[in-house]
């Protein structure tokens, strides 16, 4: 199978394209990405020989570069996106483009080109927030961020080409990842990478808000599961790893670090901030058989120690993006 991977070269993207070419040397990927601030090539380095890779710089919103890297694939599996909440309340321009037109350019495409499968991969914050209970498949979307709006208008894009043109669209939509290259505006790496600096970490509000946090190769486990095994115009959620307040995950960073709490700095709120997210899972259990294999205590320890172990990774991209 040769498989158009756009966003390859973000966080979880690279971490599938690493996964799918390591395991198979049979397998052929083009990656498609724009490298904007939080894309990294370098993070394909692993694969880059492998004779199935081929990457192209560009943008999933040009018609004209996504119609020429189209032809040949046998499936789409579609990250590019911008990712960060927190950039989506400064300015919802890049979201509501690259979320939501440059989904519509790569559908187009793929129906144009005969591409068969296309996953389109989202998030679990294009439900809301729930007090209590979990997220089925039928819950309504109720976005809260131009972030999840963003990618709730994309799904829905995805769903009406398959109901509309009767395309092979399936939609995932995970909860929290983490792992190694996620880019350090992010809650974990940022925290880590402030604490090995030395700096004080930033909590929002009373540290309440609770996230289900997955380990990045369980979510691309769960991709490829999708990819070859998903039922076209269905959705799936993907999760399952641990649901802990910020506050939790604030102590075992702290703990990790070897600080106390004098270095957490408690900020004012994120507005909108969705206090607590939790997906079933029975689905992608009972139909393709998925189960997450990585603790979140294991996997959050070996997370901390490759940010540790790969400062010259995270430095130069906070300077890039300004981060403190
Ligand atoms: P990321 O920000 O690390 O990576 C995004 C990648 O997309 C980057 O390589 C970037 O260069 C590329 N990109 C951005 N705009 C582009 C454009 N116009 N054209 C081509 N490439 C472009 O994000 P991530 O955390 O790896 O998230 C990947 C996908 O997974 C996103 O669709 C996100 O909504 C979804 N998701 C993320 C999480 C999470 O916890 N990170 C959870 C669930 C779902």
């Amino acid at each position: 199978m040769r498989i158009l991977v756009t966003g390859g070269a973000g966080f979880i993207g690279s971490e599938f394209v690493r996964s799918v070419l390591s395991a198979d040397a049979k397998s052929g990927i083009t990656v498609l990405d724009k490298i904007t601030y939080s894309g990294v090539e370098e993070n394909l380095a692993p694969v880059a020989r492998h004779p199935g890779y081929t990457f192209v710089r560009g943008d999933i919103c040009d018609t004209d570069t996504v119609d020429a890297v189209m032809p040949g694939h046998d499936a789409v599996v579609h990250f590019a996106a911008e990712s960060h909440v927190d950039r989506s309340i400064d300015g919802a321009a890049p979201f509501a483009e690259t979320n939501m037109v440059g989904t519509q350019v790569l559908l187009d495409a793929a129906r144009r080109h005969g591409v068969g499968r296309f996953v389109h991969v989202s998030t679990d914050e294009v439900y809301g927030s729930i007090s209590r209970g979990s997220w089925t498949e039928e819950s309504p979307l109720a976005p809260n961020s131009p972030y999840s709006a963003s990618k709730a208008g994309s799904d829905l894009l995805a769903l009406a080409c398959h109901r509309t043109h009767g395309q092979d669209v399936v939609v995932t939509r995970c909860s929290n990842n983490y792992g190694c290259h996620q880019f350090p505006e992010k809650v974990i790496p940022l925290f880590t990478t402030r604490l090995i600096e030395g700096k004080k970490v930033p909590l929002y509000g009373d540290g309440g808000n609770v996230r289900d946090w997955l380990h990045v190769s369980d979510h691309c486990r769960a991709i490829e599961l999708v990819l070859r095994g998903g039922r076209a115009g269905e959705v799936y959620h993907i999760g399952g790893g641990r649901e802990i307040t910020n506050k939790e995950l604030t102590g075992m960073l702290l703990e990790a670090a070897g600080h106390g709490w004098e270095m957490v700095q408690q900020v004012p709120d994120r507005r909108g901030h969705d206090r607590r997210y939790s997906l079933d899972i029975t689905k992608i259990q009972r139909e393709l058989g998925y189960r997450p294999r990585i603790s979140f205590a294991e996997g959050l320890a070996a997370t901390v120690a490759w940010y540790r172990d790969n400062r010259a990774w995270w430095e130069p991209l906070k300077a890039r993006a300004a981060l403190s």
